[in-house]
């Protein structure tokens, strides 16, 4: 699912509705790699309270990124807990800058977006596969999480033999 109709939402005699929602999310490109969830969906807790005409979204949803670690290369994931806030009034969202646009238009909301500007925010700087990867060596490219003790000779010792 990338968007959903709010005006599909029976809500009844009660003001507050749950919903799961699987959303569709493409992977993201940062720090010359490529981080995707798996199966590229998420299962978003999906919140609506209505008070009138004025409705409140609120989204959860627990992931892990996987990609490459950026230093050593080998398989890293990232996991992530986000949360977030829409505020709707007669079907479009509330508080939006003039240059911007809100997730709810016409009672539609664009969940692929939100979702994605959600997990956007959380990104670390840098996913690696441990806090302490040694990564690569910069001489031959050996992972040095193997091979904590890889040296090489120095040029200078080279020329003494
Ligand atoms: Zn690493
Ligand atoms: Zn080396």
């Amino acid at each position: 699912m990338r968007r959903f109709d709010l005006r599909s939402l029976r809500f009844g005699e009660g003001s507050e509705l749950e919903r799961e929602l699987v959303v569709e999310v493409a992977p993201f490109h940062f720090g010359g790699a490529e981080y995707g969830v798996a199966g590229g969906q998420v299962t978003l807790g999906f919140m609506a309270t209505r008070v009138g005409s004025r409705l409140t979204l609120n989204a959860e949803l627990e992931t892990v990124l996987h990609g490459p670690c950026q230093r050593c290369l080998e398989d890293a994931h990232y996991a992530l807990v986000v949360e977030g806030d829409e505020y709707v009034l007669e079907g479009e969202s509330e508080g939006v800058e003039a240059d911007e646009e809100g997730y709810v238009t016409g009672h539609m909301i664009d969940l692929e977006v939100w979702v994605r500007d959600l997990i956007g925010a959380e990104l670390p700087t840098k996913i690696l596969c441990r806090d302490d990867c040694s990564g690569l060596c910069p001489v031959c490219g050996q992972n040095l999480n193997a091979d904590p003790d890889h040296v090489h000779e120095t040029s200078t010792e080279d020329a003494g033999i």
